[in-house]
């Protein structure tokens, strides 16, 4: 599941109360550092919390976030800025292909990444432009385009801001060039680092930074994300949200995945009713019996849930449909061979064989007896 574009402001990022409001309490009185260093450990929210608080400090009409919907907002919202500078990492991809075309795809390239992915890592980074087995580095080439981009006076705001994202991977004649610039700091700039790796990060630059520490989040935050702008079910978020450990991104990885999975065997199940194909629907039910409580629950409710996608579809409602990707195929495909009322017979058999379930009956048999009366339903 994608999250479309959204102004990053503070109030899209979970938690992080505290740090929010130093932030914008600085602003607000003016007393902004010139350089900041977020410092996070692996899965903090340091670059989204940066790019809030660029977007915060370009805003023309703030409270105590962004308004969201000004002119500056609205840029930052598409990251066109032009006085929001980015530096990040990159490998070295470029090929023999033409220098101003290259430039024009990377940045593409990282609007897209930050939009889709706004909690991404470095890893979903270099995957995005296909560079995952090259070392990524912010170049000497890269310092001089800082220095250029510096030069010039804010556009649009009364400050330029420039986002250094993993400044530990900077090539170390472009760390002294930075360090450089930000013993002399250019007027109306503000520089955010935004680190996952302090520890490897020049002393020297360190010292030239005031630190902003941004924590994980709970795992009570975590799941409230999930079950907020995910739709996932209180105890599913419960339950990622305790495996992922205060790291978002990991979270929503967990899920995609675990969706992957159940829609697989979601298809194959189905597949097998229709044909009735016995052999199959007795391992499907070995392997279901195998499950733990809450991942048979998970599976029922999943199978249900994918029982109304399909209604929604028939009935020609598809826009409120909330599938995406293999499952809206999958949706799509079976309701070719699906009506309203086999869709009817079938949610009522799903819902009888939960009921079945949370009194503690044969998980093998509740699932075989489901199994082949949905066969009996699938071909009248
Ligand atoms: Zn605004």
């Amino acid at each position: 599941m994608v999250e479309r574009s959204r102004t990053m402001t503070f109030s899209n990022i979970p938690g992080l109360q505290g740090v929010k409001q130093v932030l914008s309490e600085a602003a607000k009185t003016n007393h902004t550092a010139h350089a900041q260093l977020f410092v996070g450990t692996d899965g903090a929210l340091n670059l989204p919390l940066a790019l809030a608080f660029a977007t915060y400090l370009h805003c023309e009409n703030k409270g105590d976030d962004s308004c969201g919907t000004c002119s500056a907002c609205s840029k930052n919202s598409k990251l066109i800025h032009p006085d929001t500078h980015f530096v990040f990492p990159l490998s070295n991809i470029k090929n023999d292909k033409d220098e101003e075309r290259f430039k024009a795809e990377i940045r593409k390239s990282w609007r897209t990444f930050l939009t889709e992915n706004p909690f991404g890592t470095l890893d979903d980074w270099t995957n995005s432009y296909g560079g995952e087995d090259k070392q990524a580095l912010i170049s000497r080439e890269e310092s001089r385009e800082i220095v250029k981009a510096l030069s010039l006076k804010p556009f649009e705001s009364q400050h330029k801001v420039m986002i250094i994202w993993q400044p530990e991977l900077m090539h170390p004649s472009a760390a002294n060039g930075i360090l450089k610039i930000l013993e002399e700091p250019p007027p109306h700039t503000y520089f955010i680092l935004v680190t996952n790796a302090a520890d490897r990060l020049l002393s020297t630059i360190i010292s030239r930074t005031q630190i902003v520490t941004v924590p994980l989040l709970s795992d009570e935050e975590v799941e409230g994300y999930l079950v907020d702008k995910h739709g996932v079910e209180v105890s599913r978020a419960q339950r990622t949200a305790q495996l992922a450990d205060g790291n978002l991104n990991l979270a929503i990885k967990l899920l995609d995945n675990e969706e992957d999975n159940n829609t697989l065997r979601f298809t194959e199940w189905m597949r097998a009713c229709f044909k009735r194909n016995y052999g199959t629907l007795v391992s499907i039910a070995e392997e279901y019996h195998g499950l733990d409580k809450l991942s048979q629950r998970n599976v029922m409710s999943y199978s249900i849930n994918m029982m109304r996608e399909t209604m929604l579809h028939v009935s020609g409602a598809s826009a409120i449909n909330r599938a995406t990707g293999d499952e809206l195929k999958f949706v799509q495909d079976f309701s070719k061979v699906m009506n309203l009322e086999k869709i009817e017979k079938s949610f009522k058999l799903m819902n009888d064989a939960s009921y079945h379930l949370e009194r503690n009956g044969s998980a093998k048999m509740i699932f075989l007896d489901l199994s082949l009366n949905l066969s009996k339903t699938l071909n009248p």
